[in-house]
């Protein structure tokens, strides 16, 4: 109650363009919960059982982290200290490092364990403000651990307060134990039927001498023939055409785009298809960030993510994400709390009950130590969080 700030998206994702650059923001609101969602928002006095003082507040919606990489376990620590120290990829795979170890450890490892290892990021983003998050299958390459990991995704859903949106990405990596790509993506698209209690949604690796645009094009036919929703790993290391191919089969989002090239970016703001920036994965690995500016100029709906990952990108703090985000891709504060709840929902098709604060919408809140909601960006290595709600429940 008498909340300082309450900053919310000023409408449900998409927000395109010019659109990013607004928020709602309303001084001295009370917000009351009824059932884990927002039944009010106004200055009369609302009864209740439990008060939270807001006067200290800025109270934002809930982060969306729309591309992340759990469930794994294993760290790759070493093999980031190989490449500070100048070894090159090929050579961290011979000693090996890649996305393969992960693999390795993934096959190894329970159902269990892998839960438990899930748990505890989850609980970290939790307490940073990160109450909906998406994962991925990708660490298995086998019907039967891409399965297992499905599985641990639909159980973390269930068993932890952060909602857990679970895809498939068997296509993520070729191992040697399969002749050609052709192949294994003929496997991958033989587990679908497999998928139908575990998931909507498939995700592809398209990259040039990963999955290519042409193969990439087969796969994900074949799975929206079988009604999934697709999105795409897209012009991450090179100019590949996924960016192009996500506009043409209705993706629901496109992924990383550091290397798309201006066609694409053009294409791309033309369309439904979301643009999900990862500036996490650029500045874990030294690489250039994606054009946020240019992508949003255009008219793009751009969401941003954490790709929280062992390999390419140890980090999910939002604060830090947003950070990047205002100061390597060019958004604003305003674009980037846009990017990271109602667009970030929206690529998640989640825009109706996620992303914003707003009568009906889900009760997930971060309640922020600040004067002004900017101070998010400027203090973004400080502890800011207050409290965490979700569902209705402080689970911070
Ligand atoms: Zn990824």
């Amino acid at each position: 109650m008498n909340i300082r700030q309450a900053v919310s998206p000023p409408k449900a994702g998409p927000l395109r363009g010019k659109e990013m650059s607004s928020l709602e923001i309303k001084h001295d609101v009370n917000i009351a919960i009824e059932e884990g969602k927002i039944s009010y928002i106004g200055r009369e006095y609302v009864e209740a059982y439990q008060y939270i003082d807001g006067s200290q507040l800025v109270v934002m919606p809930g982060f969306v982290d729309c591309h992340t990489h759990i469930p794994f376990v294993g760290s790759r620590s070493s093999e980031f200290i190989m490449r500070l120290s100048g070894k090159s990829y090929m050579d961290i795979m011979r000693a090996g490092g890649g996305i393969i170890s992960t693999v390795k450890e993934v096959r190894k490892a329970s159902a269990t364990s892998i839960l438990a290892d899930s748990l505890s990021s989850l609980d970290s983003m939790l307490s940073l403000g990160v109450t909906t998050v998406e994962g991925k299958s990708g660490y298995g390459l086998d019907k039967e651990n891409e399965l297992k990991q499905l599985k641990v995704l639909r159980a973390l859903d269930s068993i932890h307060p952060v909602d857990v949106v679970p895809t498939f990405l068997g296509a993520h990596a070729v191992t040697d134990e399969y002749g050609s790509p052709e192949e294994f993506l003929d496997l991958m698209a033989g587990i679908f039927d497999d998928l139908v209690e575990l998931t909507d949604t498939i995700d592809i690796f398209c990259e040039n001498g990963v999955f290519d645009e042409a193969l990439s094009r087969q796969y994900l036919m074949k799975a929206q023939k079988k009604g999934f929703k697709v999105k795409l790993h897209a012009d991450e290391l090179s100019s590949s055409g996924g960016g192009r191919l996500a506009v043409e089969l209705g993706a629901v989002s496109a992924d990383h785009l550091i290397s798309a090239d201006n066609e694409t970016l053009v294409l791309l703001a033309e369309s439904e298809t979301v643009a999900t920036l990862l500036p996490g994965t650029s500045f874990f690995l030294n690489e250039p960030f994606a054009k946020g500016r240019k992508l949003i100029d255009l008219g793009a709906i751009v969401a941003i993510a954490s790709d929280f990952n062992p390999g390419s990108c140890n980090i999910f703090n939002p604060f830090f994400i947003i950070f990047l985000a205002v100061s390597r891709c060019g958004l604003s504060v305003e674009e980037a709390i846009n990017a990271y709840t109602a667009n970030s929902a929206k690529a998640l098709c989640l825009e109706k009950e996620k992303g914003m604060l707003e009568v009906g919408y889900d009760a997930d809140m971060v309640l922020i130590r600040a004067e002004d909601y900017s101070e998010i960006v400027y203090n973004f290595s400080r502890d800011l969080v207050e409290g965490v709600i979700k569902n209705g429940n402080r689970v911070r």
